[in-house]
């Protein structure tokens, strides 16, 4: 038995099953997924393409509904919320961050950041956001807008957008999709460090091994299923499972 064993999961999906379509066109995207996530973790999801690693992640995140089981985070079972509940529980609880770095190209980086507090009219903490700028290495970067700033830069805006708002779940969907190597180990030292030094919890898609090779535990999606969970897996070891 883990210390873990002791806590409750930040998120839990138990036996959710998600069908796209109906009749001939009907897909089955997950197939009864149980699993839990503990907080301060990072979780990697990775399989082949159209395994399901997308809809796990969307379900789990609140993006998208369930057609079965259900999905608790952060103590709250977000299944069966309306959308504007889940709205706002997304909106207060998940930290979003994708491919593409989805930053308003109109607004400076600082603005970009400050955002999604502001449209939620939250209290923004400037000791936590200089902290979270200083550790993304952003505070020279602050009154750019995006088009001043490299790919590696303006992910690590958007990964500070996500932070500030300290989120019970980081999720990001292919977060190094549009990067070169370099940038994209950059990123996922930040991701890494959020983890170690902010206590994040984390849970990211890829397909890249050695991206998900950063992460606490690996979990290998195929067929709407979880076949492997594997904990501190090398490049390697996920090669061989994946
Ligand atoms: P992955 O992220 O592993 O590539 P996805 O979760 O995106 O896989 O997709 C799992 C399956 O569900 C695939 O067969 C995909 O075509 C299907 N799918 C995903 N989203 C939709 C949707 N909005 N409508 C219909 N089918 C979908």
């Amino acid at each position: 038995m883990t210390q873990q064993d002791n806590v409750a999961p930040i998120a839990q999906l138990r036996g959710v099953s998600k069908i796209y379509g109906q009749g001939s066109t009907e897909v089955k995207a997950l197939h009864g997924v149980s699993v839990d996530f503990h907080a301060g973790k990072f979780t990697a999801i990775m399989g082949p393409s159209g395994s399901g690693k997308s809809t796990m992640l969307h379900t789990l995140a609140g993006l998208d509904s369930v057609t079965a089981g259900t999905i608790t985070i952060a103590g709250k079972q977000i299944t069966g919320l309306s959308d504007k509940e889940l709205t706002h529980f997304r909106r207060d609880h998940i930290g979003f961050i994708f491919q593409s770095f989805n930053l308003i190209p109109t607004l400076t980086a600082k603005d970009n950041i400050e955002l999604p507090m502001r449209l939620a009219g939250a209290k923004i903490d400037k000791n936590w956001l200089e902290q979270v700028v200083a550790s993304l290495e952003l505070t020279e970067r602050l009154t750019h807008k995006p088009y001043q700033l490299s790919g590696g830069q303006q992910q690590r805006v958007a990964v500070a957008r996500a932070l500030v708002a300290r989120p019970a779940i980081l999720v990001a969907d292919e977060p190094t999709g549009n990067l070169d190597s370099k940038t994209s180990s950059e990123v996922l030292s930040l991701l890494r460090n959020a983890v170690d030094q902010l206590q994040q919890t984390v849970i990211m898609v890829t397909h890249d091994r050695h991206a998900a090779a950063i992460a606490d535990r690996v979990l290998v999606v195929r067929d709407g299923q979880i076949v492997a969970d594997l904990d501190h897996p090398t490049a390697d070891q996920i090669a061989q499972v994946a």
